[in-house]
């Protein structure tokens, strides 16, 4: 089974992919965690995206296509994944079309999670990692059962995102609305969208997404 989660920033989507993963063994994809990677690198095409991220602007298409093409390739891909922020404009879902019909795979499901704009700027004002596993949490919604330590992991040292500052917030919000929202009528049309309430809380947003997928 192959799904797309789609959501605005902040609105949950890889708190529920990193739940789903484990529950229904697909392997999660988070193209903002393989960038992360690559920035972090120092390459001088890692630099160059860490300029485009840290403005909230999307990098160009052709390297993230070529990034996901590569990737579902890999053996941990073939029972299926879920993709975490991919596609992100019209021209990413249709290079995702291609890229699965040459592989002979289908879409079966893209989960919308809604949010209202004020509760994604609280999330991601407070949203934090384990730097080792990678756990999100957040501050009031999400803390780690003991102060400073992962729950996963037991790992002590945690990540705070440098593009998740309010100004660089507002511009995410606003290239979510220009550039990927249209993606709704365009999986609407070939029916595989589903929308879940991305304002319930953790457990019953995992509770409703469940239910979607056990349906498909
Ligand atoms: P969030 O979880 O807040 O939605 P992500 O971690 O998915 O953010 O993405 C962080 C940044 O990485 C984006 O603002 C963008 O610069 C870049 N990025 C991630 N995925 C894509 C993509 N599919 N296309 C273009 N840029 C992307
Ligand atoms: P996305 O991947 O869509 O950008 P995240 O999954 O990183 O979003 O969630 C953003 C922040 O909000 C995280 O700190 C997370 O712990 C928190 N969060 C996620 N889902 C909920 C929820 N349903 N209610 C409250 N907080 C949430
Ligand atoms: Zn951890």
């Amino acid at each position: 089974m192959n799904v797309i989660l789609l959501g605005p920033p902040g609105a949950g989507k890889g708190t529920q992919a990193q739940r789903l993963e484990e529950r229904r063994g697909l392997k999660h994809l988070s193209t903002g965690d393989m960038l992360r990677a690559a920035a972090a690198s120092g390459s001088a095409i890692g630099r160059e995206i860490k300029g485009i991220m840290d403005r909230g602007a999307l990098v160009p298409d052709e390297v993230i296509v070529r990034m996901i093409a590569d990737r579902i390739g890999e053996p941990d891909c073939a029972q299926g994944v879920l993709l975490d922020g991919f596609p992100r404009t019209v021209g990413q879902a249709e290079a995702l079309d291609g890229i699965l019909s040459q592989r002979g795979l289908k879409l079966d499901r893209v989960i919308q999670l809604t949010v209202d704009n004020d509760a994604v700027v609280d999330r991601i004002g407070g949203r934090f990692s384990c730097k080792a596993c990678g756990t999100g949490y957040h501050d009031r919604y999400r803390p780690t059962a003991k102060a400073g330590i992962c729950d996963k992991c037991g790992g002590t040292e945690f990540l705070r995102r440098s593009d998740d500052q309010p100004e660089t917030v507002r511009a995410r919000l606003e290239a979510y609305e220009r550039q990927t929202a249209p993606l709704l009528p365009y999986y609407q049309a070939r029916g595989v969208l589903r929308e879940v309430d991305g304002m319930a809380s953790i457990d019953d947003v995992t509770k409703q997404m469940d239910r979607l997928l056990s349906a498909a």
